[in-house]
């Protein structure tokens, strides 16, 4: 007899903790809280970290990590998980192995390696454990241009055309679809691709000037997995999630948090009520 639907949808985030809360799992919870879905985070990493930079990280331990995956499976009706923070090789495999708790549940594993300040977030010789354990299993992947460069070996995408023929690349090593995020790209409009087996689309919207743009990429991933919970298609869920962080960017250019990149604004629509 299959389980009853919760009431609520539930998105799960995997992810680090960000103690200045602007990404990591404080981000993808605000997220998951601001667009109606319920959270539940599984901690992988935590970091010491302001908008300034990261000062320290702790990677948990493997069973600790295996242990919060697992008191969730047992109770939660879990509608969508997104990765985020994931440290080292073995935390990949960790966390690729809990996976299979959940099978059919929608997941967003975006391949956070850098922080915007230039911190390492996953050791590089995870890059193989990230494509061959976590690409077969992904309903999207979702790269910014040094990432989507980093997981292919090949210099950053200089145009539209050559983010989609890497999207297309990433799409051969088994996701079912890869989301090229055009954010740290130049001119006045930003574009994110969604490359599909079936095709692609192409999400535009004009760049905001700000430094605050700590977590964009939590916050993105965060709100696609909520929209996944919520029942949406992918290509709707990207659509709405990029409408929701646009939104906590132009926000966040006033939120004043912090002496270095700021945090977006989460929790823009409640804040206005
Ligand atoms: N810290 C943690 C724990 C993260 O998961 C991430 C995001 O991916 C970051 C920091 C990076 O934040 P940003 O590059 O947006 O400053």
């Amino acid at each position: 007899m299959a389980a009853p639907r919760a009431p609520t949808p539930i998105a799960l985030t995997i992810a680090g903790s960000d103690s200045s809360g602007g990404a990591g799992i404080q981000a993808d919870l605000k997220t998951f809280t601001a667009l109606g879905v319920y959270g539940a985070s599984v901690i992988t990493a935590i970091t010491a970290q302001n908008t300034q930079g990261v000062q320290d990280v702790l990677g948990l331990p493997p069973a600790i990590i295996t242990a919060q995956i697992a008191s969730i499976a047992a109770d939660l009706a879990v509608g969508a998980i997104k990765t985020g923070m994931l440290a080292d090789r073995t935390t990949v495999a960790t966390v690729a192995d809990g996976l299979a708790n959940f099978p059919g549940v929608p997941l967003v594993v975006d391949p956070v390696m850098v922080a915007t300040s230039g911190d390492v977030l996953l050791a590089p010789d995870a890059i193989d454990a990230v494509r061959a354990r976590l690409f077969p299993i992904a309903t999207v992947v979702t790269p910014n241009l040094r990432e989507a460069a980093k997981l292919l070996d090949a210099p950053v995408a200089a145009d539209e055309d050559e983010m989609e023929a890497q999207g297309r690349r990433l799409l051969a090593l088994g996701a079912k679809a890869v989301l090229v995020k055009g954010g740290h790209g130049p001119g006045p409009h930003a574009t994110d691709i969604l490359v599909l087996d079936t095709g692609s689309l192409r999400f535009t919207r004009p760049r905001i000037a700000t430094r605050n743009t700590h977590g964009t990429g939590c916050t993105l991933a965060a709100a696609i997995a909520a929209e996944l919970a919520r029942g949406a298609s992918l290509p709707s869920a990207v659509a709405a999630a990029k409408a929701y962080v646009w939104a906590a960017i132009e926000a966040g250019r006033t939120l004043g948090v912090g002496h270095g990149n700021g945090p977006v604004d989460h929790l823009h629509a409640i804040r206005r009520q």
